[in-house]
């Protein structure tokens, strides 16, 4: 984005912003910045058309920042948000970019904190006022006069706003300002509910709008994967065996989805949290600071709830759940590769949702690869490379401070070194599967890809023809739990096994073994279950009950 007029300094703004900008780190203004800057500084309206990441929020506050009079203790600005996330966001955006000017202060509106400080925080002379539309006509309830003396007026994120249902508040809330403002709408997309607005409520609007898809996504590296909709979590679990994330964003479509694919992630000792719409606003702003500071790694989401999130350490985001249409594909895979970083998107798709995929390329385009999900080698390969990233840097002296004790040890004991370290290696592994085979007999769950017409070149991996899938869920097979996990020592190989001896089974009647930490779920025949759970009532693995039951999901 390299202009050859100079940068930030020679687009009009106030030289304490400029100041204030350049020390935040941004060399150069983004294309929309570039664009929407000298427009909004010279008082028109305008309608400004950008995808996620493109640096919106700066393009609209350097302007207003230098438009305001920080002399007058009254709100001046009114900036709308569609979620408390965002609206937060945007004003910790302000707050940095004002930080040269004193007496500008800024306040955050929004639902699930107390009214009253905030309309405090208005009332002792707030110049910037953040909000979302629902809260914002609660105070105005209350007050009708708190927007009398606002002159810029700014909707970001304007089509999210709406698919929000905040349409009547907006409307409200234009009739509380003077008609003298300046208006200015920023939206990813404008569809006529935007266009309407734009007619009724914008004077004479400029318009700028940024190409920007080639350039949102050349950062990010993208790539799908065909699996079945009841395989999905366990992909996804055998996915981040082998993906080197940093932080990574997990998209799914349901409330519900979210918080059972976070308690899966959770269960296999992963840092996950979901982001729902239901879930407490305060919590989902702890959910984000998490990721941020590295207490969370991975968050689930749902496109709302995680529209606008800005966290540069994500490094990946899977899409679990295919998004509704293409934009929105966009918008999620711009989560990651913020700010010119490198991303990785993966997508995963199941045989029904292959056409959306040819929209998505077609609408990018961009050609998104497939691949394959990683067989047992690859999972054992990048288990022992992560042992040996922790591994290696405790060699050290540790020979000069422990060599002694160790040889007192294998004395004592009267092994082997190599014994003892294998001991010692067994304990700090904690059980984990550290063979080719306990890889696969841990998870022989997900057939490498859903049924396709392939080409005689185009083969299943090694791992997955030695070992055919079974049968996803279906028709005629029921879904057993059983308490014993790996934590009590159990391989999907010892429930086979007990399964088969003691029940009576062919191999083809059990369907997938899925061995959690602590509990195990087994796919069986439907017909004559509860005769087949009554044989199998004292049957032992590893020692303890096995107590096999019928498992209902919901
Ligand atoms: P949008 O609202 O278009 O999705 P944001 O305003 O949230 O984008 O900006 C995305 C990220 O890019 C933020 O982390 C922001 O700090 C950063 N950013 C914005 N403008 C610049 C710039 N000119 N140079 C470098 N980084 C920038
Ligand atoms: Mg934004």
């Amino acid at each position: 984005m390299t202009q050859e007029t100079g940068g930030f300094a020679s687009l009009g703004l106030h030289p304490t912003i400029v100041a204030a900008v350049i020390a935040t780190g941004y060399e150069e203004p983004s294309a929309i910045q570039q664009q929407s800057i000298p427009i909004i500084l010279a008082g028109h309206d305008m309608i400004g058309q950008a995808q996620t990441g493109t640096g919106k929020t700066a393009a609209f506050a350097l302007p207003i920042l230098s438009r305001i009079d920080p002399s007058k203790r009254e709100p001046q600005a009114l900036i709308l948000a569609p979620t408390r996330e965002l609206a937060l966001q945007v004003a910790t955006a302000f707050e940095t970019y004002a930080k040269q000017m004193p007496g500008v202060t800024v306040v955050a509106v929004y639902g699930g904190a107390p009214m009253g400080p905030q309309l405090k925080a208005i009332r002792n002379g707030a110049q910037i006022v953040v909000a979302t539309p629902g809260r914002l006509c609660d105070h105005l309830r209350r007050d009708e006069k708190v927007l009398a003396t606002v002159n810029h007026l700014v909707l970001d994120e304007a089509d999210e706003m709406l698919k929000l249902g905040f349409m009547d508040d907006l409307e409200v809330i234009f009739k509380a300002m003077p008609e003298t403002r300046q208006t200015v709408l920023f939206s990813a997309t404008l569809p006529q509910s935007i266009r309407a607005i734009a007619e009724r409520h914008l004077k004479e609007p400029h318009h700028v709008k940024i190409q920007t898809k080639t350039q949102t996504v050349t950062a990010i590296e993208q790539a799908h994967l065909l699996v079945h909709a009841d395989q999905k979590t366990s992909a996804v679990l055998r996915l981040l065996e082998v993906e080197e994330f940093d932080a990574l964003i997990a998209f799914v479509r349901t409330k519900q989805a979210t918080l059972d694919l976070a308690s899966a992630l959770e269960a296999k000792g992963y840092k996950a949290a979901a982001l729902n719409g239901d879930i407490a606003q305060n919590q989902r702003e702890r959910v984000i600071e998490s990721l941020k500071d590295g207490r969370l790694d991975i968050v689930v989401a749902t496109d709302v709830a995680a529209r606008g999130l800005d966290v540069p350490r994500i490094t990946h985001v899977f899409n679990v759940d295919m998004p509704y249409d293409p934009e929105s594909y966009v918008h999620r895979i711009g989560r990651t590769g913020r700010a010119g970083r490198e991303g990785r998107a993966l997508l995963l798709v199941t045989p029904r949702e292959r056409r959306m995929l040819q929209v998505i390329e077609r609408v990018t385009g961009q050609k998104v690869a497939e691949v394959r999900l990683p067989d047992g080698q690859a999972v054992l390969d990048a288990r022992i490379r992560k042992l040996t990233n922790s591994l290696a840097p405790l060699v050290g002296d540790a020979e000069s401070t422990h060599g002694d004790l160790l040889d007192r040890l294998t004395a004592d004991i009267g092994c082997s070194p190599r014994a003892l370290a294998a001991a010692l290696l067994r304990k700090a592994t904690n059980g984990q599967a550290l063979t080719l085979d306990a890889v696969q007999a841990e998870q022989p769950l997900v057939p490498n890809n859903a049924p396709r017409e392939r080409s005689t070149s185009d083969r299943p991996e090694r791992g997955d023809r030695e070992r055919r899938a079974p049968m996803p869920l279906g028709e005629g097979r029921a879904r057993c739990r059983t308490a014993l996990g790996a934590r009590d020592g159990i391989a999907a190989k010892n429930l086979l096994g007990a399964i088969l001896n003691e029940g009576g089974l062919a191999r083809e009647a059990i369907g997938r073994i899925q061995v959690r930490d602590s509990f195990s779920l087994v796919e069986l025949p439907e017909d004559g279950l509860e005769k087949l759970l009554t044989k199998l009532k004292d049957t032992r693995v590893a020692g303890k009950q096995l107590k096999l039951r019928r498992y209902r999901e919901d």
